[in-house]
C-alpha cells in the first residue's frame, strides 16, 4: 500500500516536471563531421536557413572554419526538433541556436566557460621521453609540445636515464576533463650537467633564457604589406556591434597584384575558391603546420599541387570572397587548429627593447621556480 502511495506521488511528481526538465528532451553528443557544413545542419534539422544568410562575413569565416570532430551539444524535444544546440567555434567561442516559446530561432556566438589551472612538474627520466611525460601528466599534446619546443636545441635520443625535466605550464579544464590546447610557461630540459631552458614571452613566442629564438626554421612573411589590418585572436569583444567575433589569421593589407609567397617549405594541396575566402592557396608543410592565403587576386598556375620552397611566388593579393578591400588574410594551423602566425614568424633574430625587459622579467621568475623545485627534489 506504502509502495503504491509512493510511486503515484513519484509520478505525479515526474509529470509536473516534465515542462522544464530534461525529462522528456533528450541531450545528444554530435560529433561534427568531416566537410560537413552549417547550412546542411540546420536544413537536416529544419532550422530556418536564413540564419545562415543572415550571418555577417566575420561570423561566415567562423563558421566555416569548424573544425571536424568538433563535439557539439543538442538539446532536442519529445519530437526531435532541436531546442538547443552548441557548436564550437574554436577554444574559446561556440554558435548558440536557440528556440524561443513562438517556436522562432536564433543564433549567436557566445564564449566557451571553462577553468584555467597553473600546473608544474619535475621527473626524472626512467623510460622514453614521452612516455614519461603522458604517465606524469596524462597528457599526451604536452608531450609532443615539448618535443617541438626543444628539437633544435636537444637530441631527444640521447637523453639519459636519470635527466631532469621541470615544465610550468597552463591547462584548460572544462567540466572536470582537459580542455583545449596547454600553454607552456617555462620548460627545463637537463642533459648531463647542461640544463636547456626555454620560456613563453607575453604573446607565446618561445625563447631561451637571452630572449633568443632557438628555433630556426621559422615562417616567414607572405607579402610586402603596408599594414597588418587585423591580428590574430580567438575571442575578441566587439563593443560598437556588441558581439563575440575572432580572427583566425593575419591581414596584411596592401596594393592588388602585390605578391604572394609561400611563408615556408611544403606542398601546394589546394588552389581554387573556398567560400567566403574567396581565391585560396592552402600548403602543407611538415611537422602537422598548414598554412592558408585567402583573398587572392590569382594563382601562379606553375606551383599548383608542387613542391614549393620558402619564398617561392604563389600568387596574387586581391579582395575575392567576403572582403572589403585588397588584402591577404594569412592563416596558420597545427594540426588542423589555428594558431597565431606571428609566434611564428616574428622576432626570429630575437626579442629588444621594452619587450625583453619584460620577457627577462619572466626568465627571472621562472628560473627562480625551476631551481626550486631542483633542490626540493
Ligand atoms: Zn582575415
Amino acid at each position: 500500500m506504502i509502495l503504491i502511495r509512493w510511486l503515484i506521488i513519484s509520478l505525479v511528481f515526474l509529470q509536473s516536471l516534465q515542462a522544464y526538465t530534461l525529462y522528456d528532451n533528450r541531450v545528444e553528443d554530435k560529433i561534427w563531421k568531416s566537410g560537413e557544413t552549417l547550412l546542411a545542419f540546420l536544413q537536416e534539422n529544419l532550422i530556418p536557413m536564413k540564419l545562415y544568410y543572415e550571418m555577417d562575413s566575420e561570423d561566415e569565416k567562423l563558421v566555416g572554419d569548424i573544425r571536424f570532430a568538433s563535439v557539439c551539444h543538442i538539446l532536442r524535444d519529445a519530437d526531435y526538433n532541436v531546442i538547443q544546440a552548441l557548436i564550437p567555434l574554436n577554444e574559446e567561442l561556440q554558435l548558440h541556436i536557440i528556440r524561443d516559446n513562438n517556436n522562432s530561432y536564433s543564433m549567436s556566438v557566445e564564449p566557451i566557460l571553462y577553468q584555467v589551472e597553473d600546473k608544474s612538474f619535475l621527473i626524472s627520466l626512467d623510460d622514453v621521453f614521452s612516455k614519461d611525460i603522458v604517465s606524469k601528466t596524462g597528457n599526451f599534446l604536452l608531450s609532443v609540445e615539448l618535443e617541438q619546443m626543444f628539437k633544435k636545441s636537444i637530441s631527444f635520443r640521447k637523453l639519459r636515464l636519470g635527466d631532469k625535466v621541470v615544465v610550468f605550464y597552463e591547462q584548460k579544464r572544462r567540466s572536470g576533463k582537459f580542455y583545449g590546447t596547454q600553454k607552456v610557461v617555462a620548460a627545463m630540459i637537463q642533459k648531463g650537467s647542461k640544463k636547456h631552458y626555454l620560456f613563453a614571452d607575453k604573446d607565446g613566442s618561445y625563447f631561451d633564457s637571452f630572449g633568443k629564438k632557438t628555433d630556426t626554421s621559422s615562417f616567414i612573411t607572405p607579402c610586402r604589406y603596408k599594414r597588418v589590418s587585423s591580428r590574430f585572436t580567438n575571442k575578441r569583444w566587439h563593443p560598437i556591434l556588441k558581439k563575440y567575433r575572432a580572427h583566425h589569421g593575419i591581414d596584411y593589407a596592401g596594393p592588388t597584384g602585390t605578391k604572394i609567397n609561400a611563408a615556408y617549405a611544403g606542398k601546394v594541396i589546394f588552389m581554387g575558391t573556398k567560400g567566403g575566402y574567396g581565391k585560396t592557396i592552402i600548403i602543407r608543410h611538415a611537422g602537422g603546420y598548414k598554412t592558408l592565403y585567402a583573398h587572392l587576386n590569382g594563382f601562379n598556375n606553375a606551383v599548383r599541387g608542387a613542391r614549393v620552397k620558402t619564398g617561392q611566388h604563389i600568387g596574387y593579393m586581391g579582395s575575392t570572397g567576403r572582403s572589403t578591400g585588397p588584402h591577404l588574410h594569412f592563416g596558420l594551423s597545427l594540426n588542423d587548429r589555428w594558431i597565431n602566425p606571428e609566434i611564428k614568424i616574428v622576432l626570429k633574430s630575437g626579442l629588444s627593447g621594452a619587450k625583453k625587459r619584460e620577457f627577462l622579467k619572466i626568465v627571472k621568475e621562472y628560473k627562480g621556480k625551476i631551481e626550486k623545485l631542483l633542490e626540493e627534489s
